[in-house]
């Protein structure tokens, strides 16, 4: 059997060839991807996972592409997007157990209405819990990393792998859940609290949201914050704001979210990552690092 005809008998939610990335990104940047796959449950990752090592292909996860610039070449080989199929949410006593696929509002909100107190700063993040695990997603002071119980993978070797939490090791805005394998669920562990207090939280978070950040596409805050300074003040402060290559700008709103004001390429915005990094560097001797992933290969 060639690599199609596995695929077709592996997936029965299919697969597409060359599928422009820029479709599932939140920058609605980025090139093809040369297999986009649709697993349709855990039986089926694992079959995938078999597959990949024994053709020896490339395989890149997909949650829901909002940490990610992908550049305009595309990535080679296989893109396994954890959707859908992955998207529930079960109560355990004061825990949640939830498919990676989930996203992290729905997970919010139901926590709330639950009574379930812990993650309304998670509320309007527009990741899956399955980014937000690798990413140690964060807002308003909270942080996924801590309520982790437990996280279910599809190790390289095609096995399912339940972690502990002393298995896991959340940092600022990384976790050394990367390259480790495909997230299928988490167990997030939560304290009683009032559920309609905890509603009203999670309104006021998304409120907040709205009036913070700029409506265009993006992918949220482009630089990790260095120690002790935000990095949109140092972009600002460094005269970022309004700057542009081709129609990739610097938000006006949030000096640390670079907007797609409709037809960027990734190459714009990286150049533009690189102007701003430039800028801050010459004014404030800080080097930035990017907080967004950089994927796939130039055209
Ligand atoms: C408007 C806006 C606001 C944002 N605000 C915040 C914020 O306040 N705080 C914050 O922390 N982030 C924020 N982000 C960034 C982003 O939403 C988070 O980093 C989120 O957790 C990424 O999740 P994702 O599903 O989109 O991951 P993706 O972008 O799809 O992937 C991110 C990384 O995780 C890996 N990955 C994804 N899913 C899995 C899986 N199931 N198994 C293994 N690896 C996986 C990918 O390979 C990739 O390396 C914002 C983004 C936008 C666009």
């Amino acid at each position: 059997m060639n690599l199609e005809q596995e695929l077709s008998r592996i997936l029965r939610g299919g697969y597409k060839k060359d599928e422009p990335m820029s479709l599932h990104t939140s920058w609605r940047v980025g090139g093809p991807a040369d297999y986009y796959l649709y697993p349709a449950d855990r039986e089926e990752l694992k079959e995938i996972v078999r597959l990949q090592r024994r053709a020896g292909l490339p395989l890149f996860v997909l949650g829901n592409g909002t940490n990610l610039l992908v550049r305009d070449g595309g990535i080679r080989g296989l893109v396994v997007h954890i959707g859908e199929p992955f998207n529930y949410i079960r109560r355990e006593g004061v825990m949640l157990r939830a498919g990676a696929g989930t996203p992290l509002t729905l997970l919010a909100q139901r926590a709330a209405e639950e009574g379930l107190r812990g993650l309304g700063f998670a509320a309007g993040i527009p990741g899956s819990l399955g980014g937000a695990l690798v990413m140690n997603a964060g807002a308003f002071g909270g942080y996924i990393g801590p309520l982790v119980a437990e996280v279910v993978i599809i190790s390289p070797e095609g096995e399912e792998v339940r972690l502990a939490p002393e298995d896991i090791v959340f940092g600022y805005r990384q976790s050394n859940l990367s390259g480790r394998g495909i997230i299928v669920e988490a167990l997030l562990k939560l304290k009683e609290g009032d559920a309609e207090a905890l509603k009203e939280e999670v309104a006021c978070y998304q409120a907040e949201r709205r009036r913070r950040h700029p409506t265009q596409p993006s992918a949220g805050s482009v630089f990790r914050n260095p120690p002790g300074n935000p990095a949109g003040r140092l972009v600002e402060a460094a005269g970022g704001k309004g700057l542009s290559i081709g129609a990739a700008r610097v938000s006006e709103k949030h000096a640390n979210f670079i907007v797609n004001m409709g037809g960027a390429s990734a190459r714009d915005i990286e150049a533009l990552i690189e102007l701003v990094r430039q800028r801050v560097k010459e004014k404030f001797g800080v080097e930035l690092e990017t907080e967004v992933r950089i994927v796939g290969e130039e055209r």
